[in-house]
């Protein structure tokens, strides 16, 4: 992979010479789509502002600065099939797969908690072939990646109302959550039947129920009685194929989060994508709240 450094000075030779339109012109940068790595521009740059960068994910990132918690609302899998001319169904299967790449390369990176937005509570209103063959999907990816993900030393979870789920789907929910409970690596939290309204709630039922009164309400009791009370505040949320919401997704834990949109398809998000998503991360600044000169003197 070509990338073009902070010392061009937009001459465009680069761009002429390029035989594959990989170099778009103005302030240049390369399409990395297009590149074929050839090298060709790197050798005629006057002033060497292109050199080959390492595809290894480890190297193009500041490993200091991963994110701990990620979570993806992994969006774009009918509108992928329809454009292979396939239907939906195809899609979420592809999409499926699309999974295990992700859970991996963000294992190895060293994330410790992936939230991955699988199926919500609003989606039992799709057509009910969809959300049967959603479910079936969820049930043997659990049952096919089990082994691996157990291999990869991930921790498995479910995260959502168990409630309403089939009993096939939570013995298998069961299974892996037993399986890998004292594992170390990465924590899958695989989000069924969740709402980040619907936690919230069943949070507050909880304190009711332990008999607390309002007067003891505060941030940590609440976070205390989510379906997880040891998952972080999410760090970044990424959502695929250009939608722009949160869609009731880790409503409590994204308070402070940073988010990155793309245009990219569930089924087209790999390796690359996610290095870029964190890419971006890293160049951002977290305030929480803060204003920017008390966050730079922090620094
Ligand atoms: S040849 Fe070098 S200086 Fe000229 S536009 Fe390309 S990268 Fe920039
Ligand atoms: S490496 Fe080759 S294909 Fe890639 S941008 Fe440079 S000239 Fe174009």
């Amino acid at each position: 992979m070509y990338k073009i450094s902070k010392k061009c000075l937009s001459c465009g030779t680069c761009a002429s010479v390029c035989k594959f339109n990989a170099i778009k012109i103005g302030f240049p940068y390369v399409i990395t789509e297009k590149c074929t790595n050839c090298g060709k521009c790197a050798e005629v740059c006057p002033v060497f502002a292109i050199s080959k960068v390492s595809e290894e994910p480890s190297e193009q990132l500041d490993m200091t600065k991963i994110p701990s918690h990620i979570g993806i609302i992994m969006d774009g899998n009918g509108r992928w099939a329809q454009n292979q001319g396939k239907n939906r169904i195809f899609g979420h299967t592809k999409g499926a797969s699309r999974v295990k790449d992700i859970v991996k390369c963000a294992n190895d990176l060293g994330v410790k908690h992936l939230s991955l937005y699988a199926f919500s509570v609003e989606n039992w209103a799709r057509p009910s072939f969809e959300v049967s063959a959603l479910m079936k999907l969820i049930q043997s990816y659990i049952i096919s990646e089990r082994n691996a993900l157990h291999a990869e030393n991930v921790v498995f979870r479910l995260l959502g109302r168990i409630e309403g789920l089939s009993k096939d789907v939570v013995k298998e929910i069961d299974i892996s959550t037993e399986l890998m409970k004292n594992n170390t690596g990465l924590t899958l939290n695989l989000c069924i039947n969740y709402g980040g309204r619907t936690e919230i709630i069943d949070a507050i039922k909880k304190i009711i129920d332990k008999g607390y009164k309002s007067s003891d309400i505060t941030e940590k009791l609440i976070a205390e009685n989510l379906y997880c009370p040891v998952l972080p505040d999410l760090d970044l949320i990424i959502r695929t194929s250009g939608e722009m919401r949160t869609s009731n997704f880790h409503l409590w834990r994204a308070a402070y989060s940073e988010l990155y949109f793309t245009s990219v398809l569930w089924p087209d998000f790999d390796k690359k994508e996610l290095v870029k998503a964190i890419q971006t991360y890293q160049n951002r600044q977290r305030r929480f709240g803060k204003t920017q000169e008390q966050v730079t003197t922090q620094e």
